[in-house]
């Protein structure tokens, strides 16, 4: 017998797990906060591990679609000193397919595909109504019942206070994304100086790092340590992207006029300051609702949030695909948790140690955990 499942969100996670089922051709329903796929800027690029987002994609049956589109090239990876010194230099060969990098808008499309998302159906809140399933509440005034909703909706999830009372924590780090666009031709000597990959430059407490995307685009972060409210204690607009840019190049003064250029010449400032759930996160199962991706287990972006949605949102779907009745969808949704839990709280801990190093009084420990990471 089939159930009635809610995906709240269509990130990776939630596009992810219904790609999955309408590939064993079972129902889902994904309802979707934002108007329409493009109704907010993407975001930078996504790097895919082989046995993480890559194997989700695969049981998606989307691996060869994904290989002809990332780009293998983009796990180059350059580390400068603030001087502009090169520390470490490392190329990607074009066969290496351990970590290729997606736009995650062109990641967005790939999993789309024929879905048939709700647009603009921001969730309020999830109500499990025990043996009488849960009741779905959105902000439009209206409500829908289902056997099982997956809350797919991020950091801030809306789902997840239906199972756990805990939000999210501050980290103490900061990041301002700015973007470069046509590189390569407006910017010449940034785009050799960030090569095919990503370059990153590590001082104290603070850090620049910019990756390439497709089409000539890149995008920069600068990342620093300073209280959640350090702008209103400059009294600066996040909105103003000159102000933004001058406190920029102030927090960063004294490094090499080459790698201020890549604040010089970024266009509009985007604040995210880094936000975390606690590194085991787990709540008491509930029947009828489930939590995957970040509204699981929020970690610092170093590269296994998206892949462990993806891989979560895959192995979910296989789960419920082999469910019978409502008691078999409540046995394979808690031994889906298990398995998730024990997995992101392993990824939690390596994250949450890596942002410690690589924005740290220390740069000699940033460098550390890429020669851990990188081949010699
Ligand atoms: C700067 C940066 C770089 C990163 N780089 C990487 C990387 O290289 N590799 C990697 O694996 N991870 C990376 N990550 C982490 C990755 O982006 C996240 O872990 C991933 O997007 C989580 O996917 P998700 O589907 O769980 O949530 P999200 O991507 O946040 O998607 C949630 C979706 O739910 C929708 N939604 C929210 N609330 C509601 C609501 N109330 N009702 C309906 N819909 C709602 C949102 O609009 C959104 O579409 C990075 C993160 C950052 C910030």
């Amino acid at each position: 017998m089939r159930q009635c499942i809610a995906v709240v969100g269509s990130g990776p996670a939630g596009l992810t797990l219904a790609r999955v089922l309408h590939r064993h051709g079972y129902p889902v329903t994904v309802f979707e906060r934002d108007t329409a796929p493009d109704a907010r800027p993407p975001g930078g690029t996504l790097d895919l591990q082989e046995g993480l987002g890559q194997l989700a994609l695969d049981k998606a049956g989307l691996l060869a679609e994904f290989q002809a589109l990332s780009r293998p090239e983009g796990q180059a990876m350059r580390i400068l000193d603030t001087d502009g010194t090169v520390l470490r230099d490392w190329q990607a060969r074009p066969d290496d397919r351990a970590n290729p990098e997606i736009d995650r808008a062109q990641l967005r499309d790939l999993l789309l595909g024929p879905l048939d998302v709700q647009w603009g159906r921001a969730v309020t809140e999830v109500v499990p109504k025990g043996t009488g399933g849960v009741l779905v509440q959105f902000a439009d005034g209206g409500q829908e019942a289902f056997d099982l909703v997956v809350g797919a909706d991020g950091a801030w999830s809306r789902v997840r206070p239906a199972v756990s009372s805990v939000t999210p924590h501050y980290t103490g780090v900061t990041y301002l994304e700015t973007s470069l666009d046509e590189v390569d031709t407006r910017h010449p000597d940034l785009a050799r100086l960030i090569g095919d990959g990503s370059v990153a430059v590590y001082g104290v407490n603070r850090a620049l790092v910019a990756q390439r995307n497709s089409g000539g685009h890149a995008k920069v972060y600068a990342q620093f340590r300073a209280p959640l409210d350090w702008h209103t204690d400059l009294d600066l607009d996040l909105a103003d992207a000159e102000a933004v840019r001058s406190s920029l190049l102030a927090l960063f003064d004294g490094w090499a006029a080459p790698v201020l250029d890549l604040l010089r010449h970024g266009t509009a400032f985007v604040h995210r300051p880094l936000h975390v759930l606690p590194v085991s996160h787990t709540w008491a199962h509930t029947p009828g609702v489930t939590l995957l991706g970040d509204a699981a287990h929020l970690m610092p972006p170093l590269g296994a949030g998206a892949n462990l949605a993806m891989l979560e949102g895959a192995e979910l779907a296989e789960s419920l695909v082999t469910a019978g009745g409502p008691e078999e969808l409540d046995e394979v949704v808690r031994a889906f948790e298990e398995r998730m839990w024990a997995r992101a709280g392993r990824w939690a801990s390596i994250t949450t140690a890596g942002l410690e190093r690589l924005v740290s009084p220390d740069p000699s420990e940033a460098l550390a955990v890429f020669d851990r990471v990188q081949p010699s």
